[in-house]
């Protein structure tokens, strides 16, 4: 919105506040939700932190991630129990976590583990067919970095949801994800 449409809008709102206008029929708003994260600890993993965060903007509206901080945390560390994790699913503030020795070992493109995590915060679990390349939530030892329109919808519909559905948990298990075989034909 520009500056003269804001402040058009801005007086608009204070004409309807003085005459008491009642707003109730209005239609209700949906606000774009924004997840900040800050990837200032990602190291040589940032420029995929970006290149991820890009992807899900690109494929979804209700929610967005931008740089900031005092939401995602994100580092990256040499050794960890599987290549990624994330410390929460469904969730604007959380830390995520990269480990070189698991991504290297997985066989996964590091672009898609870094796909993945992002897919946890902003509330995708993970499907029954692990190894589908075709979805970056299934892992396995693919390289496929992009959402499918499957996976981008149900993000689309928990952030619509007005919240309603978060509950942040937990993290999920990622240690057995990215070393399963890509799965024929898929
Ligand atoms: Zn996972």
């Amino acid at each position: 919105m520009s500056r003269t449409k804001l402040i058009a809008a801005l007086v608009g709102l204070a004409a309807i506040a003085l005459v008491g206008t009642p707003t109730a029929t209005a239609e209700p708003r949906q606000a774009v939700r924004t997840i900040y994260y800050d990837a200032s600890r990602a190291a040589e993993l940032a420029p995929l932190v970006d290149q991820a965060a890009q992807i899900w903007n690109t494929g979804v509206t209700s929610v967005r991630l931008a740089k900031g901080t005092g939401g995602v945390s994100v580092s990256t560390a040499q050794n960890g129990p599987a290549p990624g994790m994330a410390s929460c699913v469904g969730c604007t503030r959380g830390t995520i976590t990269f480990y070189r020795n698991q991504i290297t070992q997985s066989g996964a493109g590091p672009l898609r583990v870094v796909v993945h995590e992002f897919g946890h915060i902003l509330g995708l679990n993970h499907p029954s067919d692990i190894g589908n390349c075709d979805k970056v939530m299934a892992g396995g030892r693919c390289d496929n970095a992009q959402p499918n329109a499957q996976e981008l919808a149900a993000v689309q519909r928990f952030w619509s949801r007005g919240f309603a559905g978060v509950v942040p948990g937990g993290g999920v298990d990622d240690s057995r994800i990215f070393d399963v075989p890509a799965l024929v034909g898929a």
